[in-house]
């Protein structure tokens, strides 16, 4: 995924112990993956990047003569066993990708698990069943925790996209054994954290998407870390009319306008430039066939909604991301799933393809949107957890990040 060769090369961002740090040769290794995929209605998948990108982790282990156990979750079955979220469709398309037998176990925890871990040789590979057909895996239970810890010699995090949430795999497990991340938690780590906290300059953050209480605590940490805020899509709005426009049927938080206001304060504080959209595509109806007009924030008007940035705005954004050293992107510029309104994201997403910089994009929909433009080579690092990219954007600790063994 590495647009150039900009080496990343940050100090003290994770002071914790990575795998390389343990030395695993005959070891059970217990390795928590993000194996949360997308499946159509004959389970099967449809995309399997999340597997692809801990492929790193999971090969070294192999190639170390680790055991491997690896454990995920899937879906939300909300404690039951419920066949649609079994991991069986994962290990299948594991052992493709691995090109080596992947031992496929019907639970998580209990004595089939024992018996089956207890006879793995060096290099051998078991996935572990859904962890959430447990409740004790949100419970974050103890004694849950201790029985996956039971299964292992050391405990390796790669399961970025799961860090934020305090379960028994991904924090729980950490209290019993040498807990370390893998390669996958260390790379994201190293973009969201390192770069956001020593970046080369100017630094360029571009936030978009439905809601500004969604993005709202990413703004506020970041306030006094970039040279430039560019605001779009949806959340634009309620910025537009704290600054005392009218912006009709468009989305607004009413009760975020004077968080809004104060996060523009602090922004023209710190120096900060800050740039909204002067323009929009405006319909009535979220439609690919709605009317459409193209007008400016003046024009804004009742019965109308501002389902994009316009071309002002495009080339405002855009002139704004072209001298940028460093680019970080969460959040569409517009209903972007819509074709009718998917112009500004496309344009931007090429702009920050284009940009001479590093260029760090985050979250689900930004992720399809960089897809969509075709411009996924030409981006640095795109970030495989929607919700745990913002967190650590937000300057949060990740219980999957903290709970793990500290560096000596
Ligand atoms: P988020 O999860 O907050 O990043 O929001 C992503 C969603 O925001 C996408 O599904 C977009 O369709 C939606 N979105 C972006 N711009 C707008 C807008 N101007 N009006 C309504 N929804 C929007």
């Amino acid at each position: 995924m590495a647009k150039n060769n900009t080496p990343v090369e940050i100090k003290d961002t994770l002071n914790k112990l990575t795998i390389e740090d343990l030395n695993i040769k005959g070891k059970r290794l217990f390795i928590r993956a993000d194996f949360n995929v997308p499946l159509d209605d004959n389970l099967v998948i449809t995309d399997d990047s999340r597997i692809r990108s801990t492929l790193p982790t999971i090969n070294y282990a192999i190639d170390e003569g680790a055991k491997v156990i690896l454990a995920s979750h899937l879906g939300r079955p909300k404690g039951k066993i419920d066949p649609k979220y079994s991991l069986a469709p994962v290990a299948k398309r594991l052992q493709r990708l691995l090109n080596k037998e992947v031992m496929f176990l019907e639970d998580c925890v209990g004595g089939q698990v024992e018996n089956a871990v207890s006879k793995m040789k060096d290099g051998d590979v078991v996935l572990l069943e859904n962890l959430r057909f447990h409740p004790e895996e949100e419970k974050n239970d103890e004694t849950f925790a201790k029985a996956l810890a039971s299964l292992c010699d050391y405990f390796i995090n790669d399961a970025f996209g799961a860090a934020h949430r305090a379960h028994a795999s991904t924090a729980g497990i950490a209290k019993f054994v040498t807990s370390a991340a893998g390669f996958l938690l260390k790379k994201e780590i190293e973009y969201l954290k390192g770069v956001v906290n020593s970046p080369v300059r100017p630094f360029v953050a571009i936030l978009g998407g439905a809601k500004v209480s969604g993005k709202i605590g990413v703004l506020e940490n970041l306030a006094d870390k970039v040279d430039k805020v560019i605001v779009g899509g949806g959340m634009a709005y309620t910025f537009i009319k704290a600054k005392g426009y009218e912006v009709g049927d468009s989305m607004v938080e009413t009760e975020m306008l004077d968080l809004a206001k104060k996060i523009m304060d602090k922004l023209k504080k710190n120096n900060v430039k800050f740039y909204l959209p002067v323009d929009s595509v405006i319909a009535e109806t979220i439609d690919q066939y709605a009317e459409t007009k193209i007008v400016p924030n003046q024009e804004l008007c009742k019965g109308w909604k501002g389902l994009d940035i316009g071309p002002a705005s495009v080339k405002l954004f855009s002139e704004a991301i072209s001298n940028a050293k460093t680019i970080i992107w969460n959040g569409p510029m517009g209903v972007f799933e819509v074709d009718a309104f998917s112009r500004g994201t496309m344009a931007i997403a090429r702009a920050v393809a284009d940009a001479y910089a590093l260029t760090i994009v985050g979250g689900g929909d930004t992720d399809y949107a960089v897809h969509k433009a075709g411009v996924t080579d030409s981006i640095s690092f795109i970030s495989t957890g929607g919700g745990a990219s913002l967190e650590l954007l937000e300057g949060k600790d990740l219980p999957g990040i903290s709970s793990l063994t500290d560096k000596k």
